[in-house]
């Protein structure tokens, strides 16, 4: 079973392809993991992509699709594998289809998580990150006992930039110009299922199930 996860950021692909990893005891594959594994190993991609992130820039997509190639021709993904953040544009998205048709194969399914985009930002805007130990809360979801004090060690939470509602106004930009064109290309192929996001992680979850069969 062969999966992509589409939906903006922070519509919760991450939580749900963990959820599909566990179920189909299948690889979550997530391109960040992707390139720490890499630089961990040494590997010559790694070393390229390091040189990048040292300098603070993205790495190009030759490079991340060359991972993500790389990756998915490894034994764990014999039975599938679930993408997470990526494909992020249509070209992107040609060089993977052409890949697995190089082997023999094709996805199987992409599974767009449907959010609006005011959820998204009311979401991130909730969320709280302990400058000292990095443990992670939501005001309204996962809030600490005592507001603004991490639970773990006693320090402040802060609202970070990346969660501000400008930095994620930025990113849903990004989103909707580059990565949405893919629904229409994943639905052309007849394998785009959407699901409505807006719901608790469980019900969303089992909504994906069912699309892919217990
Ligand atoms: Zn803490």
């Amino acid at each position: 079973m062969k999966i992509i996860m589409l939906g903006a950021p922070g519509a919760g692909k991450g939580t749900q392809a963990k959820k599909i990893a566990e179920k189909y005891q299948i690889p979550h594959i997530s391109t960040g993991d992707i390139f720490r594994a890499n630089i961990k190993e040494g590997t010559e991609l790694g070393k390229k992509a390091k040189t990048f992130m040292d300098q603070g820039a993205l790495v190009p997509d030759e490079l991340t699709v060359a991972l993500v190639v790389d990756r998915i021709q490894k034994d764990d993904c014999e039975n599938g594998f679930v993408l997470d953040g990526f494909p992020r544009t249509i070209p992107q998205a040609e060089v993977l289809d052409k890949t697995l048709a190089d082997m023999g194969k094709k996805m199987d399914y992409a599974i767009d998580i449907d959010v609006l985009d005011e959820n998204i930002v009311k979401r991130m805007g909730g969320r709280r990150a302990c400058v000292n130990c990095g443990a992670t809360y939501h005001i309204e979801n996962i809030p600490t006992k005592v507001e603004g004090i991490c639970d773990k060690c006693g320090s402040e939470t802060i609202l970070r930039d990346d969660d501000k509602p400008e930095t994620v106004q930025k990113r849903l930009s990004v989103y909707h110009e580059q990565t949405q064109p893919l629904l229409d290309y994943y639905s052309r192929q007849g394998i785009l299922k959407s699901v409505d996001g807006m719901r608790p992680m469980e019900d969303v979850f089992a909504d994906i199930v069912q699309i892919l069969g217990a």
